[in-house]
């Protein structure tokens, strides 16, 4: 039996109540903004609508680009041409929707066009056509609680951690689509941006030297590791939020945009200002700098720079 393999056996990896009690005290001020985005002033069914479609096909692209073009391409303030739009949308349409997307390989075209085409067969056999049921009760949480309902539909139900259905949840209550009356206590949605931030801010770590070192190499994993890893920094992260008293969702968000935009795989600025392109001035008013930065591990330890995410290719990562 490899090292690995022995380590895999139990979970090797450990959450560092210390670390995260650190990146608490650096985070708590942070204030969401109100959203303010073109689709703000449609009707809240046009908005539940084009949020479900968006989230449904969210992964392994850019989330602003994809959202943009999702807006110029397939939004309509009527849900219902929403609807039909996706019943009946090709791979062609996909592919033109998001043509010259900077890496063409994870345009997925086929792949995304299905989980559109599932989504809205769901919609219509499942919940006789009114995507409203979803948030009727205005739960996340319980028999007719959002979470629940939404495994029905393939592109939200397949994954164990549920990361799309936890953000949609969270795209909802933070744009203010749903008033959800369990709202503060939406889980996070952990992709790989947070896997990264966390590794290297040293909140989660591998207690085992060989999976350590193999996290140093951003090579492909077992599903083992990477559903282990995934569900032990979404613990961190709800520790992290019990500790700055905001909720999962919204600290969610915030280190998300950190992992997006300063710690990325190749490049990390923990130093200088945010990126142009970042447009959220209540993620900015946090710091100047990587709002991390004086707890960080991989700011004070170079070791811990090479700490990377898994790679798959899975629809939910
Ligand atoms: S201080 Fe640097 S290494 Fe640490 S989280 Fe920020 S960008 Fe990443």
């Amino acid at each position: 039996m490899s090292g690995i393999e022995k380590a895999l056996a139990g979970n090797p990896f450990a959450i560092d109540p210390t670390q995260c009690l650190l990146a608490a005290q650096a985070l708590e001020s942070f204030t969401p903004s109100d959203a303010d985005n073109p689709w703000s002033s449609a009707s809240q069914e046009a908005q539940l609508v084009f949020k479900l479609f968006f989230v449904a096909i969210c992964h392994q692209i850019n989330w602003d680009f994809l959202q943009r073009r999702m807006y110029e391409h397939f939004f309509s303030a009527d849900s219902g041409e929403m609807l039909e739009r996706a019943l009946t949308v090709s791979a062609k349409s996909v592919e033109e929707m998001l043509e010259g997307y900077h890496r063409p390989e994870r345009i997925r075209a086929s792949e995304r066009a299905k989980y559109l085409r599932t989504t809205a067969e769901a919609i219509s056999t499942r919940f006789s056509n009114d995507p409203a049921a979803l948030v009727a009760s205005n739960l996340v949480f319980g028999k007719h609680g959002l979470l629940e309902l939404i495994r029905n539909i393939p592109a939200y139900g397949e994954d164990p951690l549920g990361k799309k259905a936890n953000a949609f949840a969270q795209e909802l209550a933070r744009e203010g689509i749903v008033a959800f009356s369990d709202g503060d206590q939406i889980p996070p949605a952990i992709d790989y941006h947070l896997i990264r931030l966390y590794l290297r801010t040293g909140r989660v770590f591998a207690n085992d030297k060989s999976i350590f070192r193999v996290l140093s190499t951003g090579s492909t994993h077992r599903m083992r590791l990477v559903n282990l890893l995934r569900q032990t920094v979404s613990e961190a992260l709800s520790q992290t939020a019990t500790y700055a008293r905001v909720p999962a969702h919204v600290l969610n968000y915030l280190e998300w945009q950190i992992g997006r935009n300063r710690c990325e795989r190749e490049f990390m600025n923990c130093d200088g200002p945010w990126p142009a392109e970042l447009f959220d001035g209540s993620v900015i008013a946090v710091s100047a700098h990587c709002p991390m930065r004086d707890s960080c591990t991989a700011y004070h330890t170079p070791e811990w720079k090479r700490m990377l995410e898994p790679a798959i290719k899975k629809a939910f990562y």
